[in-house]
């Protein structure tokens, strides 16, 4: 999926969690900036990625010791990312490392989405997808995936 998607899933997946898990947030504004960056995080892995773009030597080193959708789209990563956060102690790091967490989980769910999936299990090199797949950047598949994951932020936060 492309970046945009990406920042909508997240922000879908930050409303998901405080308005329908109901998990208690300290900081809102930590915690959704949080998730819009820790969807964006997965794709350093992609040198022309939005987030490729802004750090292109430690993503085109990423880009060639691992290939695209492989170390950061599994669930090491995830493991790895919550590990590194717990390591923070300030007023609103438990509100950033769930945003992260959260944003880095709608990140690797859309890209199980599309046909070549991801290495969820890294370092097993099997791709992982889910049987029903929405081509990058198609017009109808992603643009729908986007639209609903829109209407269900909306819904959420206004009902
Ligand atoms: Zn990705």
């Amino acid at each position: 999926m492309k970046g945009p998607t990406h920042i909508v899933g997240g922000l879908a997946a930050a409303t998901f969690t405080m308005n329908v898990l109901s998990v208690h947030i300290q900081e809102p504004i930590i915690f959704y900036g949080a998730a819009l960056f820790g969807a964006i995080i997965p794709d350093i892995c992609h040198p022309r990625s939005m987030i490729g773009r802004t750090v292109p030597l430690l993503s085109n080193m990423l880009s060639k010791m691992f290939g695209h959708r492989s170390i950061t789209h599994s669930l090491f990563f995830i493991f790895l990312i919550y590990w590194g956060l717990q390591q923070l102690e300030f007023r609103g790091s438990n509100d950033l490392q769930l945003g992260i967490i959260v944003g880095v989980i709608s990140h690797i769910i859309l890209d199980l989405l599309t046909p070549q999936g991801t290495k969820l299990f890294y370092p097993i090199k099997s791709n992982i997808r889910i049987p029903f797949y929405v081509k990058t950047g198609s017009i109808l598949g992603e643009n729908s995936v986007m639209a609903i994951l829109l209407v269900m932020t909306i819904y959420l936060l206004v009902a």
